[in-house]
């Protein structure tokens, strides 16, 4: 079971920063909705605080032509040139249902087709926007095939050399889609330690990195259960070398970093 489909008591408890969904959690979500492209559909905000925004008078009745993934973001584009912008941050999470299904509690948004529904359940962050002038700040998507590895260097390249990898990793605009399971993961499968400095990463490390977190998560978007190798495993031993996995906040937005101190070695370790 994925984030989104959990029951709404459950992911209304998650309170680790961490647990935000990843660009595979949007690109699952973007695939649920497919059914209703193309449709015109009714529109209902019945939660209060999305109700203000005025949804309802703006879409209803207009044609959902398109639904994609963008980072960390959910574009919905309507006929009419208005593009809905979703980020679940924490809690959000779409579900599709039959139309007309029973639910219990007040759904931010209800997009109702010909025969599905799709429902945004704690949607914090929802607007409306003209065109996706912000969007062109995100780096290039690490789900995209094939992925821009190139442009992903390049952009990390153009980051002061002294910035930590693990942290620079999640900076959307330099990659946009990765967040704090598959930064650990691709870093502990390159050997890559996510306290070293950029400027002692080789590009051929910063690659094999992105594109260990872009198969990785193109693996999850088709359905495969995630391995998991140090993400939330600290104190626990390393499968490959045996060491002992630890656990560190990092970065300004101090999301916990997972790495194995015996095969990613290296850089600004905090000490035990
Ligand atoms: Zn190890």
């Amino acid at each position: 079971m994925n984030r989104l489909d959990m029951p709404k008591g459950y992911a209304a408890q998650a309170k680790y920063a961490d647990d935000m969904p990843e660009g595979d959690a949007l690109h699952r979500a973007a695939a649920k909705l497919q059914v209703l492209t193309g449709q015109r559909v009714e529109v209902e905000t019945p939660h209060p605080r999305a109700a203000a925004k005025q949804l309802t008078e703006r879409l209803d009745g207009r044609t959902l032509e398109r639904v994609e993934a963008v980072g960390k973001n959910l574009l919905l584009r309507f006929e009419g040139g208005l593009v809905l912008r979703s980020h679940l941050r924490m809690t959000g999470r779409w579900r599709v249902d039959r139309k007309g299904a029973q639910r219990v509690g007040r759904p931010w948004l209800v997009l109702r087709g010909d025969e599905h529904e799709a429902v945004l359940w704690n949607g914090p962050v929802l607007e409306l926007v003209r065109d996706e002038g912000h969007l062109r700040r995100l780096g290039p998507d690490i789900l995209d095939v094939p992925p821009e590895l190139d442009r992903m260097v390049e952009r990390l390249r153009g980051e002061a050399g002294r910035r930590e990898v693990g942290d620079a990793l999640l900076d959307q605009k330099l990659v946009a889609g990765i967040g704090n399971i598959w930064r650990s993961e691709a870093l502990w499968d390159a050997r890559v330690s996510p306290w070293r400095r950029l400027a002692d990463v080789s590009d051929l490390e910063l690659r094999a990195t992105l594109d260990s977190a872009h198969r990785m998560m193109r693996a999850s978007v088709e359905g495969a259960r995630p391995l998991r190798r140090v993400y939330r495993r600290a104190g626990r031993a390393c499968r490959r070398c045996g060491g002992v996995i630890r656990s560190h906040p990092q970065g300004e937005a101090v999301r916990m970093a997972y790495w194995c101190p015996g095969c990613q070695r290296g850089g600004n370790e905090p000490k035990e």
